[in-house]
């Protein structure tokens, strides 16, 4: 794909957010929503004066409504901006808000620029110290207008450890370099499962590949976070682990994460 990587339109700051950080991924299925859900909550649970807001402009597939467990329209300000919705002190605004959870994006190109457009200039988000952005999976168009339209201090790419993955992983950074926005590491999703009965470990996408990826591309990993059943339950239920079993493992990894970026 040809980036224009020079002349990139002016970018204008999100009125009240301080630092923007994507949650990206090459490819879709890989655990980046889970991750972009549980970095925010880790943001905030590693520091209580900060404000974190979470914005999904995956709009194809929006998952924060679910994960969050928020349903609704946003109401309208005196401004007429967006105003999101607030769970677990997390600030959401996400395409699933505005559309019927049953009805399919079937949008031409237009429309989807003028949603995503919608989503990063006309919500009220008050005052916040990190904007998480979950982004869809791939280097299309919308991936390319977030980075255009907003200053962002800095992109954090999912992978599981599988070859498949981390191949279009590796084309996530390199887009994300050819715009200049920098990266602050992968983080490793799904590396090992752990029988629960016999508590033997197996790779089941492979073991370090995201740290063979990192190596190459010269970019830190973040972390690891293991294939666990409690990950895949309170997503599904929209109690996300860091918020509803802080203490386990699998949200300590998240809490770790987030202490990194
Ligand atoms: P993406 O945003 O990359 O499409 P999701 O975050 O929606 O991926 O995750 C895909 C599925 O995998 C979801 O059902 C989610 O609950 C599950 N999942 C993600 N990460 C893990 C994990 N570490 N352990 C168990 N299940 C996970």
């Amino acid at each position: 794909m040809q980036i224009m990587s020079r002349g990139l339109p002016k970018q204008k700051p999100i009125e009240g957010v301080k630092q923007v950080i994507v949650v990206a991924s090459g490819k879709g299925g890989v655990g980046k929503s889970t991750t972009a859900v549980n970095l925010a909550l880790a943001l905030a649970a590693n520091d209580s004066s900060k404000a974190v807001g979470l914005l999904d402009v995956d709009v194809y597939g929006p998952s924060i409504p679910k994960m969050m467990n928020l349903k609704g329209s946003p109401e309208l300000s005196q401004s007429n901006l967006m105003r999101p919705l607030l769970n677990y002190g997390i600030a959401c605004m996400s395409m699933g808000f505005l559309v019927e959870e049953t009805a399919p994006v079937v949008w031409r190109g237009l429309m989807v620029m003028s949603a995503i457009e919608k989503l990063l200039r006309q919500v009220d988000w008050g005052q916040l110290n990190y904007l998480v952005v979950d982004m869809p999976p791939g280097t299309g168009d919308v991936q390319l207008s977030v980075t255009q339209n907003i200053p962002i201090s800095g992109a954090v790419i999912v992978s599981t450890p599988q070859d498949i993955a981390l191949m279009d992983a590796r084309k996530g950074a390199e887009m994300f370099r050819k715009v200049h926005v920098p990266i602050l590491g992968l983080v490793q999703n799904m590396s090992v499962f752990q029988c629960p009965k016999c508590k033997h470990r197996t790779h089941i996408f492979g073991a370090d590949g995201a740290r063979r990826l990192a190596r190459t591309l010269d970019l830190d990993v973040l972390g690891d976070i293991p294939l666990h059943l409690n990950i895949r339950e309170t997503s599904d239920t929209g109690q996300p682990i860091v918020f509803s079993q802080p203490e386990s493992d699998e949200a300590k990894a998240y809490l770790r994460i987030a202490a990194e970026v």
